[in-house]
């Protein structure tokens, strides 16, 4: 949705195509704080989220509904690294110290995304600007050959199917959705010998999470799984204990070993451009508008008078 936005403002034509309501896509899940990890570190990764960062920033201070800066503890259990090639990308990144067993903690701000709120906004934005929207799911991206020179595919996972690319997989994310007691700064505690632990406060509610299982496919909440996660945030913000479990959710992460892929494809529907943007496994939201601008870049490059 993103990038119909982003290309419809450069003047395309523009028909999302989604098999799914955007309830029921990993988005929806997201927590979605922006944090690039897992991706990689390079130059494009930093520039797609640098981006990504300036306009969520933006989005916050003129109230666009859904998003707003979020204030991070981010504690360590080992030596304290150096900056995270990331930090460049966030003003006011610090290091200070932190009670034992944690060694140092990482403070910072940064833009939350309330998913449920925000991705109506956007496609609120996008029809207002005349992108159309279809409820299909394709079996083929080969069949939108008659209605389009150019085809964005932002499948995510499904381009496992769509486009045969085995290099991007599920990462299983299982997390909690509890009342919110009075937290107003996200905790994360990465080293947890128990597991990965962060408790994100939003304004109605709390994402508490969250596991990363490779190649795991099961969507439904495991039991035993969400006490232990709670056990965790309780210990690492007591205030939890007020809290109220409103529901349990697993969703996967669209990973891929070598990062996004944003790149133009002349040979996956003959005659037809492709430019693929998707595994940007759990920092899809992080990404999201420089990988859109890119993507629209790419077509803008590909041919300057693309009708999408
Ligand atoms: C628990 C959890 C926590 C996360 N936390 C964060 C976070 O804090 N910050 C962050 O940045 N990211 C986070 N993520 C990652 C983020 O959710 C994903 O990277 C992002 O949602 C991927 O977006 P996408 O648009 O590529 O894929 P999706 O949201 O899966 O969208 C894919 C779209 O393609 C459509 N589609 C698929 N197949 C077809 C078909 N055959 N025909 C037609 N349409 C089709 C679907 O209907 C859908 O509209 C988290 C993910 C999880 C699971």
């Amino acid at each position: 949705m993103t990038c119909a936005v982003e290309l419809r403002r450069r003047g395309a034509r523009v028909c999302v195509v989604t098999a799914d309501e955007p309830a029921r896509t990993t988005s929806w899940l997201a927590a979605a704080v922006w944090y690039p990890v897992g991706i990689g570190g390079s130059e494009r990764a930093l520039t797609f989220a640098q981006e990504s960062f300036d306009v969520f920033a933006d989005q916050a201070e003129r109230g666009v509904p859904g998003v707003r800066m979020i204030g991070t503890r981010m504690l360590h259990r080992r030596p304290l690294p150096a900056d995270p090639w990331w930090s460049t990308a966030v003003p006011g990144f610090a290091t200070e110290d932190a009670d034992d067993p944690f060694t140092g903690t990482w403070r910072f701000s940064v833009p939350m995304v309330e998913v449920p709120t925000y991705l109506p906004w956007l496609h609120a934005q996008a029809l207002e600007l005349g992108v159309e929207v279809r409820n299909t799911k394709l079996a083929s991206l080969a069949e939108l050959t008659d209605h389009a020179r150019v085809v964005v595919n932002a499948t995510g996972l499904a381009s496992r199917t769509l486009c045969g690319d085995t290099t991007v997989q599920p990462v299983r994310g299982q997390v909690i959705r509890a009342s919110n007691p009075g937290l107003a700064v996200s905790v994360r505690d990465e080293h947890n010998p128990g597991g990965h632990t962060y408790v994100h406060p939003r304004r109605h509610d709390v994402i508490i999470g969250g596991t990363f299982e490779p190649g795991k496919t099961d969507t439904t909440p495991d039991p035993g799984t969400a006490k232990a996660l709670w056990a965790r945030a309780t210990e690492l913000v007591p205030e939890l204990r007020r809290a109220r479990v409103l529901e349990h959710h697993a969703g996967l992460r669209p990973a891929r070993v070598d990062g996004p892929r944003v790149e133009l494809d002349r040979h996956l529907i003959p005659g037809r451009t492709v430019v693929h943007n998707y595994g940007h496994g759990g920092a899809g939201i992080t990404l999201s508008w420089g990988s859109a601008r890119a993507t629209a870049d790419l077509i803008a490059q590909a041919s300057s008078c693309a009708t999408v």
